[in-house]
């Protein structure tokens, strides 16, 4: 037996107990090995049955006088009952629904019992508890620290335990991939003590050792990543890109508006490292609203002061279109500003309509000097002449093979462009510290200062009229409404009809244009839609011309509707705290007063505390910190990519071990430490396969 060999070939392992451990990602030894518990108990003290209380957790050992079932009187449950005695004491134990005991334990065997001691009035008993007989050999699931596994349907704590006891010995075989000189800076203890440890500690301080290493091992290949981005990103040299101090102070003194401080530091952070010769790779990060869109058209300013192009791709083509709209603004007379998407092609002040082979020259010769797109542009036949600096909206970083296909494309593969990514999810900073090794960071966390608060209701079902009323009256003072269901319709690709009560768009659609609102002009959008179709609705939308806009979460992001002010979202409980904050972010984006109301028919006290907490708070940061102790980063992020996900022990609460791997990636020279690069690249082997 090796650690690749399968997991069938374990004693007791059918192709029925195959099938549910490879549910659990279980094929090999080594997969067993590191399927670690996620929480254990002690019953390392054995304790004498007369001194047991009522509520403990505790392992007794002593001798079955007497077992037998019986049925329950009134249930068809059967009950076990027996009673058990040490040498001082006897207590009855009782175990539910599971008669198969009684033929397990016999009269006269030795047994460890462990678990919650309870009381009536007769006494103290024991009831469910686990149990093992006493072979005099290693108990292995009593009288220790016993681990507890994520299970699955159809496999026991018991079977994992049994299967785990014929592997753990392996653990000696596990290459450990971090060198001595390392392990002893980190003060962690080797591989395989850990693995054992983790399964069978013999005492709580070797099991906080053993997850010291375990949890470092998981954020320090993580940081080693981002670290390994940052090194071959250095490699590169990127196009200086000089602050033109003059140009940038006019620029900002023609806008309507004041920036906040937030956006100054950030531009001013950006510029400077665009100024250097080495490829920028920073991540802005700010609120809904907060004003991310000016502070990339500085950037994108400056770059072509300097003769260069840039280019910000977002994630729809709905916001493809609406910078466009904005930059064009900002921009359009100092640059060729081009939009180009799927269905779009545009450029800024040409009357004729172009063709996308026209703006593909035009970009090509450096006549369009600030383009938009889509994510796909990466994908589409465009050639930049020479491409100084890359934005993406709502992405939070660029992938290594993003970066190679950008700079073939960029008009001069000697140089790297420098990369701005946007993210309108607030990440609290130890959290992007943990996910962003690589990224330097600018956090805009101040909203402008004639922004008023959203005013956000969780309202009573029987309370609907009212809000109706409350819409049409902002509809007749001129603002528009948006109202997001969780979806487009009752009948599913599958044919298949989901549950009745669930709220969709063409529903809503209809109820709101027929009945509600006979005499208003209501829209709908949705994801299947053709997109000439979105944006003409969106259009329309940005126009007045619709006063309400049904919608899916579609309108998630970015959407930019300054005239609106009400935000009505149905089925509430369907959509994460971050996700209804991005909604939110749809409206209070211009000095009108603004609402949010949500409805739920649920009523669980978990979703209306939930919402009550987004009820109260308005700071983006605040509910992405709630909704990350709450739901896990994998939920409220979508960060499949980031490996966040794969933490198994580590969270973001370890905040000493996530400065540690930090600290002990940043410059690490890779040359000299070649298993640590191995280590990388098998862990993402790994991750890529799930
Ligand atoms: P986001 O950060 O969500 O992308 P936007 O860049 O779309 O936000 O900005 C939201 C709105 O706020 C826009 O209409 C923009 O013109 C306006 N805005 C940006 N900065 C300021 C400011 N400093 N003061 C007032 N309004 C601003
Ligand atoms: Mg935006």
């Amino acid at each position: 037996m090796n650690l690749k060999t399968p997991v069938v070939k374990l004693n007791r392992v059918g192709k029925t107990l195959e099938k549910r451990l490879k549910y659990l990602g279980i094929e090999t030894v080594q997969d067993l090995l590191f399927y670690y518990p996620f929480r254990y108990e002690d019953y390392s003290k054995l304790r004498s049955v007369k001194d047991l209380q009522d509520g403990e957790q505790v392992t007794i050992k002593g001798k079955i006088e007497l077992i037998a079932n019986k049925r329950s009187p009134r249930k068809r449950t059967m009950i076990t009952e027996a009673v058990v005695a040490d040498e001082t004491e006897q207590i009855k134990v009782v175990w539910f629904g599971q008669p198969f005991i009684a033929k397990t334990l016999k009269q006269g065997d030795t047994v460890y019992l462990s678990g919650k001691v309870s009381s009536d009035m007769f006494g103290v008993q024991m009831v469910g508890p686990a149990y093992e007989k006493d072979k005099s050999t290693d108990t292995m699931h009593t009288a220790r620290i016993i681990p507890m596994y994520p299970l699955t349907f159809g496999i026991t704590q018991k079977q994992l335990r049994f299967l785990m006891s014929q592997v753990i010995d392996l653990v000696d075989k596990l290459p450990d991939y971090l060198p001595e000189d390392l392990k002893e800076k980190a003060d962690v203890m080797n591989l395989s003590e850990a693995v054992r440890a983790i399964h069978f500690p013999e005492s709580d301080g070797e099991l906080e050792h053993a997850l010291r290493r375990l949890k470092f091992d998981e954020l320090y290949v993580l940081q080693l990543r981002g670290e390994i981005l940052r090194q071959s990103l250095r490699q590169s040299k990127s196009p200086q890109i000089k602050f033109r101090e003059k140009e940038i102070k006019k620029f900002v003194e023609s806008l309507p508006f004041e920036l906040t401080k937030k956006q100054k530091i950030s531009a001013w952070e950006i510029l400077q490292d665009m100024e250097k010769g080495d490829p920028m790779n920073r991540l802005l990060e700010g609120d809904v609203g907060s004003g991310k869109t000016v502070v990339a058209a500085m950037a994108m300013y400056s770059t072509v002061l300097s003769s260069h192009q840039a280019v910000i791709m977002a994630p729809t083509e709905v916001l493809a279109n609406q910078h466009f709209v904005s930059l064009q603004k900002l921009l359009g007379d100092i640059a060729g500003v081009a939009l180009l998407t799927r269905s779009h092609y545009k450029i800024s002040h040409s009357e004729s309509k172009v063709t996308k082979n026209d703006l593909i020259k035009k970009i090509k010769s450096g006549d369009a000097n600030i383009i938009i797109g889509t994510h796909a542009l990466l994908t589409d036949r465009v050639e930049f002449k020479d491409l100084g600096l890359v934005i993406v909206d709502e992405q939070h970083r660029f992938g290594v093979e993003q970066r190679k296909t950008i700079r073939k494309k960029s008009g001069n593969e000697n140089t790297m462009p420098h990369f701005l990514s946007m993210t309108a999810t607030p990440i609290p900073r130890s959290f992007a510290l943990t996910l962003y090794g690589d990224l330097d960071l600018s956090i805009i966390d101040e909203m402008p200062a004639d922004r008023k608060p959203v005013k956000t209701r969780l309202v009573d079902p029987h309370n609907r009229e009212k809000a109706y009323g409350f819409i049409r009256k902002q509809v007749k003072q001129g603002r528009q409404v948006f109202v997001v269901c969780p979806l487009i319709e009752l009948v599913d690709n599958d044919g298949l009809t989901a549950n009745p009560d669930k709220k969709t768009v063409l529903d809503e659609y209809e109820k709101l244009s027929k009945q509600v609102f006979p005499d208003l002009k209501i829209g709908f959008l949705h994801g299947k839609l053709k997109s000439v179709e979105k944006s003409e609705t969106m259009e329309q939308f940005n126009s007045g011309k619709i006063d309400i806009l049904v919608s899916t979460s579609v309108i998630e992001v970015g959407v930019d509707i300054p005239n609106a002010s009400v935000m009505m979202i149905e089925g509430a409980e369907r959509f994460g705290l971050a996700q209804l904050h991005q909604f939110r972010g749809r409206v209070g984006r211009a000095e009108h007063q603004s609402y949010c109301f949500l409805f739920t028919d649920s009523d669980t006290k978990k979703v209306k505390d939930r919402l009550s907490f987004f009820e109260k708070e308005n700071s983006g940061f605040k509910v992405a910190q709630y909704d990350l102790e709450q739901r896990g980063p994998g939920e409220v992020y979508g960060i499949s990519q980031s490996g966040m996900n794969n933490l198994k022990l580590a969270t973001l609460q370890d905040h000493e071990l996530i400065k540690l791997a930090r600290d002990m990636a940043r410059d690490i020279d890779f040359e000299k430490y070649s298993s640590l690069l191995d280590r990388v690249e098998e862990w993402e082997s790994r991750v890529h396969l799930e």
